[in-house]
């Protein structure tokens, strides 16, 4: 039987490639996204021309009840999830914490942290084995801006990625002993559609250069890492954090 693989954000970016790896690796994908439906589509398509089985979710990872809604119709449609890439995100543009709206640190946060926090306790509900579900495996996206502290202009971005740190190592310890597995990855400089929205001009090419490998990642890069945590080959990993960025 085939197994289910859920990745919120997948229609674009980091999220699409773990789509398309996915279904390479054998995986039933289900593509969520917030508003792309065409990006979307486009995904879903990939993944079946790869010989699987696809559908698309629209929906609001910081909406409680469309989060339980997405897990629902993927159970529906392709079977229960087996494996949960929790990587749906957003930035705000670079500059000092003086100078951020609340606004953005409160559309940042609820996005990049709480969202996470909602998506991962409805993935649990479903697969622990002590609530009746199956098991299976979370990775969930962090970003290197946890280890550098939000250095450049992004300490809500990377306040809320350090969170996510907490949530994967402590669910990873907490749910170690229901069939779910729970890692994190921490990608660098990624050259994806999210660097548009830093308003730093040519952030690539301008960045790329500085790090240690002397280039950005591409969102390949990150998906096989990914592809890998979900993997059996990664069965004795849990509660533990990657860094795919080129040594930064
Ligand atoms: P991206 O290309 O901008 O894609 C963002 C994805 O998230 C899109 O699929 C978008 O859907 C979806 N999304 C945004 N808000 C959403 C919401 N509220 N509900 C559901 N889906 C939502 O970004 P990316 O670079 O691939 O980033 C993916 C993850 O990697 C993020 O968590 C990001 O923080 C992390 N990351 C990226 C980098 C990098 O350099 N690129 C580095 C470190 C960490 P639509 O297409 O419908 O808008």
């Amino acid at each position: 039987m085939s197994r289910v693989l859920l990745v919120t954000g997948g229609s674009r970016g980091i999220g699409a490639a773990i789509c398309r790896l996915g279904a390479r690796a054998g995986y039933d994908v289900a593509v969520n996204y917030a508003g792309r439906e065409d990006a979307a589509a486009a995904v879903a398509a990939e993944v079946r021309a790869a010989g699987r089985r696809a559908i698309t979710i629209r929906g609001d990872i910081a909406d409680e009840a469309a989060v339980a809604a997405m897990f629902d119709r993927c159970a529906e449609e392709l079977g229960s999830v087996d494996a949960f890439v929790s990587n749906a995100g957003v930035i705000h543009k670079a500059a000092p914490l003086a100078e951020i709206p609340v606004a953005e640190i409160r559309r940042v946060v609820e996005i990049d942290l709480t969202a996470h926090l909602i998506c991962c306790r409805e993935a649990v509900r479903r697969m622990s084995t002590k609530r009746g579900g199956k098991g299976g495996a979370i990775v969930l996206i962090s970003s290197m801006a946890s280890e550098l502290f939000g250095a450049g202009g992004f300490i809500p971005y990377g306040a809320a990625k350090g969170g996510i740190d907490v949530l994967t190592i402590g669910l990873g310890k907490e749910v170690a002993g229901e069939g779910i597995r729970v890692t994190g990855l921490r990608p660098g400089l990624i050259d994806t559609d999210i660097q548009d929205d830093t308003g730093i001009e040519s952030r690539i090419a301008r960045f790329g250069p500085t790090v240690p490998m002397g280039r950005a990642g591409t969102a390949e890069e990150v998906a096989e890492a990914a592809l890998w945590l979900l993997s059996d080959k990664a069965s004795y990993v849990t509660g533990t954090i990657f860094n795919v960025s080129g040594g930064r």
